[in-house]
């Protein structure tokens, strides 16, 4: 999951609060980050993020991976852009 913020005026309606996994028995982004920074533990309320993710290596890895392409900005994403709930996303707005 990544955060962002966006400051507007308009009514919008909350969403259900996610509070349990859908991962299953996926295990795509822990198979598919190049650093191997996912460490493959189902998520769950209230859990360390360090349970879940080596945050110093994934920043490492997405640094390096910006320098190789010239840029400054963080470059990975691989762990997102594999996920097939991103895909199904993708698919079901049309933007693929
Ligand atoms: S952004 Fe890249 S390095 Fe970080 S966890 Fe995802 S796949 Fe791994
Ligand atoms: S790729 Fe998506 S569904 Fe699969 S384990 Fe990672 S976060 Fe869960």
């Amino acid at each position: 999951m990544r955060l962002s913020g966006v400051l507007t005026d308009m009514p919008v309606a909350a969403g259900t609060p996610v509070s349990e996994s859908f991962c299953g028995d996926c295990e795509e982004c822990v198979r598919r980050c190049p650093s191997q920074a996912i460490r493959g533990k189902a998520w769950s309320l209230h859990m360390d993020r360090d349970d879940l993710l080596d945050a110093a290596v994934c920043k490492k890895t997405i640094i390096e991976r910006g320098e190789m392409i010239g840029i400054t900005v963080e470059a990975c994403g691989v762990c997102i852009s594999v996920c097939p709930w991103t895909k199904r996303y993708i698919s079901r707005i049309g933007a693929n």
